[in-house]
């Protein structure tokens, strides 16, 4: 595995044996001596990870940890805090600040490297989706904030009713969100969420380890992960009797965290809190991407698919037809005289009319059927497996649907509308893009004829 680690340690024996370590599993390490060296080194190379001391000469790790996290650019690099002390207020002040874990030296190595694994693992995928997000973002396609309010939905999943209620009663008071006792089974057994949970399933499932009858919890663990409904959510477990083998094994099979049943409850809310600000800002960046591609194909005005979209699809109708031997149509339909809607009534006046003709097409159409803006005021229709009757009665079924009825403005304003249209079928032309200047044509007939009308193309099917 590639990665770069940026080791930051007053000593210099320390900073050489965790360099050595990691350099045999092939990651690339990057030095520090002080805080200062290490936010400017952060800075500049955007490491993958930063496993960072408490005690510097120039601030405390702390302090490097909240500067990091203040800072755009290093905001979201995992932070790993290796100190030995054992003092539980630097713990909770280092994860308070944003530390992704606080490991006690010493860390048995098997532990220390499947926790770099698994934080670098969720890491390099954050931070395309972060940019893809950024990058929609910038172009308008900016995700809705509501999510970022939504309360906190945990699952504690244990078969120890006592013990969960504990967690739910102590972890209340440290990190408020809607809790769900659930067994193993009751989380497994349905992709949907628990009563109070939103649609969208935990946010964090809170795994007792410590679950009895020999019970599984790392086949429970690696199930989670590849189902639908928990895949994203972030997983911790928690238990007594957890060895480093075990702690290791978890990290690896995607657990975010592995803490000890005895830590303080203050820490485990910390620790949760991390986890739900890593998520969420995973969900969201998934949001924008899947808004960002769904953005790519529809047209925003209308909502309809865009000429992007509506080429390539009326080439995989063409092929299937080819295969299948079956005849599809192509139409191809122009709103008449609607440069006059703008001259009259204004621009926002024509948009308007230009949804409500849309909505109206596209309601007459059948599930297979699909419709497409392709010009300002221009729509293509793809009619798969249709013959040459279905197709032209569809089409002036249409035109009927705009003529039936006016379009209404939000000022009672009421416009009537018509439409042209040309249809083609399979077999008119050789190629897509040659059907559709079939299609043209016979539109072009249709206005010359006298508009709110539909012509069959000539060409021989
Ligand atoms: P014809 O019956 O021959 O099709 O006449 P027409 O006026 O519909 O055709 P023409 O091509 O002369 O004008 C089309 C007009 O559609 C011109 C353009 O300003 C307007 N238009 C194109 N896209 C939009 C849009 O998104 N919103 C609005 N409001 N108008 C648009
Ligand atoms: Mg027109
Ligand atoms: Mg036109």
């Amino acid at each position: 595995m590639t990665g770069r680690i940026l080791i930051v340690d007053d000593v210099a024996t320390n900073r050489i044996v965790l360099k050595v370590k990691l350099e045999a599993v092939f990651y690339t390490s990057l030095l520090a001596a002080s805080g200062a060296e290490a936010l400017s080194i952060a800075q500049r190379e955007c490491p993958d990870l930063i496993l960072l001391d408490l005690m510097l000469p120039d601030m405390s790790g702390t302090e490097v940890l909240a500067r990091l996290r203040d800072d755009p650019l290093t905001a979201t690099i995992p932070v790993i805090i290796l100190s030995s002390t054992l003092d539980p207020g630097s713990r909770l002040a280092a994860l308070r600040a944003g530390a992704d874990d606080f490991l006690t030296k010493p860390v048995p190595d098997a532990v220390l490297l499947a926790r770099l694994r698994n934080l670098m693992r969720g890491q390099p995928v954050d931070h395309n989706f972060a940019k893809v997000a950024d990058a929609l973002a910038m172009t308008g396609f900016a995700e809705d904030t509501q999510h970022f309010t939504r309360p906190a939905a945990i699952a504690l999943i244990s078969d120890r009713a006592e013990q969960a209620l504990r967690w739910r009663r102590e972890l209340t008071k440290v990190f408020p969100g809607h809790y769900a006792v659930q067994s193993l089974e009751q989380a497994l057994s349905s992709d949907t969420a628990p009563a109070g949970q939103g649609a969208e399933g935990p946010d964090i499932y809170l795994v007792d380890a410590d679950m009895g009858r020999g019970s599984n919890v790392l086949h429970f663990i690696s199930d989670l992960r590849s189902r639908s409904g928990s895949r994203h959510a972030a997983i911790c477990l928690v238990g007594s009797d957890i060895t480093p083998e075990k702690m290791a094994t978890a990290f690896d099979i995607g657990a975010n965290d592995v803490i000890h049943a005895e830590v303080q409850v203050a820490e485990l809310g910390l620790r949760l809190q991390t986890m739900l600000t890593r998520k969420r800002a995973a969900d969201r960046a998934r949001a924008s991407v899947n808004d960002g591609l769904r953005m790519a194909m529809i047209d925003p005005l209308t909502g309809l698919y865009n000429r992007r979209y509506a080429l390539p699809h009326l080439t995989r109708v063409a092929e299937a037809a080819q295969i299948e031997g079956s005849v599809f149509a192509v139409m191809v339909i122009d709103l008449d005289r609607f440069k006059s809607v703008n001259d009259r009534h204004g621009h926002a006046a024509g948009d308007l009319v230009l949804m409500r003709i849309a909505e109206r097409l596209s309601l007459n159409l059948r599930s297979d059927d699909m419709i497409a803006r392709i010009g300002g005021e221009e729509f293509l229709v793809v009619l798969p497996d249709t013959t040459h009757s279905e197709a032209r009665i569809a089409a002036e079924r249409l035109c009927r649907m705009v003529t039936e009825r006016p379009v209404t403005l939000d000022d009672g304003t009421e416009i009537a509308m018509s439409i042209s249209i040309g249809l083609a079928f399979s077999g008119a032309a050789p190629s897509v893009s040659g059907l559709i200047d079939a299609a043209d044509q016979a539109l072009l007939r249709s206005k010359s004829l006298g508009r709110n009308r539909v012509t069959i193309s000539l060409n021989a099917a």
